[in-house]
């Protein structure tokens, strides 16, 4: 599904001087290198202030904890999402309201949140699926209306943008109350390991943010609030600083893919193509299509011809045994239902060439043929 060795080859020259000057300083933890990412990714955000962490999931968590929910208050999710999304709100004994998502976008929307809210809501996670961003516009008029704040799971859309009806534009992650991401090497900015980060514009959260991830010390040996340890290391920061550069590269990269494989499916009558929503800049962490028949059957005929095709995702979260008995569930989820069912995953990463892209658009076509 991704190439990240051709990738390392094409940056080799630069990551291996940036590693070793980690190695040189021996500053493994909190080294310099660290605060000049955050610095740089706050500003290609255009966000107020990054902090590193060690994975996705963690900053979900820390937003969680900063937000000071307690046991038995409602947040609401889609359950059509990545498990991570949703494990943080049930491992702080908080209680996962699941709604549907639209079934052209994948994604959460405000009016399905605004009919799930309870007087126990005290979050709300929409999360960019896909590389897309959800509608903000509305969810930022219901998060003021409400109060409630919004914890936005950008994990797979870093470098995404959204239109603003009045026609200015941000970045995905930097609109809600909390943007939670992960450099997973597999995610759009990846690095070379474990990696996460938190964004916010609020300069008094991000304080509360930086303390929760550091064990709540104010300041060395003074812990004020029960926090965890979260760290991005000075390796995969260095990883992440010689990448970033090449972010809207890699962007660029992934949506000319998406392009081909577009023009190779549009025309086919078994298969629906990505939707690309009139407010969003799409970064395609995944290209994914959406199947009327035979899903199962062709994710196993593109495997024997080895292409890696994935489902992405089968169980949607309520589903899932671990939360037997456990969250809410707003309705039926028609649409999150109907999208598991169908939806398959094609290779999608910075390193498809035009024969790679040819070969598995053929071998989808074939399975109809
Ligand atoms: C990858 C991912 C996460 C978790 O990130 P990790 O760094 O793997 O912990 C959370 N939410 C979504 C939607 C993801 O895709």
């Amino acid at each position: 599904m991704v190439d990240l060795r051709s990738q390392y080859q094409r940056l080799k020259p630069q990551m291996d001087a940036a590693l070793q000057q980690v190695l040189d300083s021996a500053a493994f933890i909190n080294g310099q290198v660290v605060q000049e990412f955050a610095r740089s990714l706050a500003d290609y955000l255009g966000a107020g202030y990054v902090i590193p962490c060690a994975n996705g999931t963690d900053a979900l968590q820390i937003a969680l904890m900063a937000l000071e929910l307690q046991p038995g208050d409602e947040v609401i999710c889609p359950s059509f999402t990545y498990f991570a999304t949703v494990e943080v709100v049930a491992l702080l004994g908080l209680t996962p309201v699941f709604v549907d998502v639209n079934p052209r976008t994948f994604n959460v929307e405000a009016e399905a949140v605004e009919k799930a809210i309870s007087r126990r809501t005290k979050a709300i996670i929409p999360v960019h699926l896909y590389g897309q961003s959800c509608d903000m516009d509305p969810f930022l008029e219901l998060s003021r209306q409400s109060g409630i704040p919004l914890v936005e799971d950008n994990a797979q859309a870093i470098g995404a943008e959204y239109f603003f009806a009045d026609g200015r534009k941000a970045k995905t992650g930097t609109m809600g109350t909390i943007g939670c991401t992960s450099f997973f090497p597999s995610k759009n900015l990846g690095c070379y390991g474990d990696g996460g980060a938190l964004i916010t514009n609020d300069a008094a959260l991000a304080e509360k943010l930086r303390m929760v991830a550091n064990h709540g010390q104010s300041r060395r040996y003074y812990h004020d609030l029960i926090g965890v340890n979260s760290r991005l290391d000075s390796l995969q920061a260095a990883v992440l600083l010689v990448k970033l550069p090449h972010l809207d590269d890699f962007i660029r990269r992934r949506r000319a893919a998406a392009d081909f494989y577009d023009a190779a499916f549009k025309d086919n009558p078994y298969l629906t193509i990505p939707y690309r929503s009139p407010y969003s800049f799409h970064v395609f962490h995944q290209y994914t299509l959406i199947a009327k028949e035979g899903r199962d059957d062709l994710v196993r005929f593109l495997h024997s011809r080895q292409v890696p095709a994935m489902i992405y995702y089968p169980v949607l979260c309520h589903e899932q045994k671990a939360f037997a008995g456990k969250g809410r569930v707003a309705g039926d989820l028609p649409h999150s239902h109907w999208l598991s069912e169908r939806v398959l995953s094609l290779p999608m990463h910075t390193e498809l060439d035009e024969e790679q892209l040819q070969y598995i658009a053929d071998s989808v076509n074939e399975f109809f043929a």
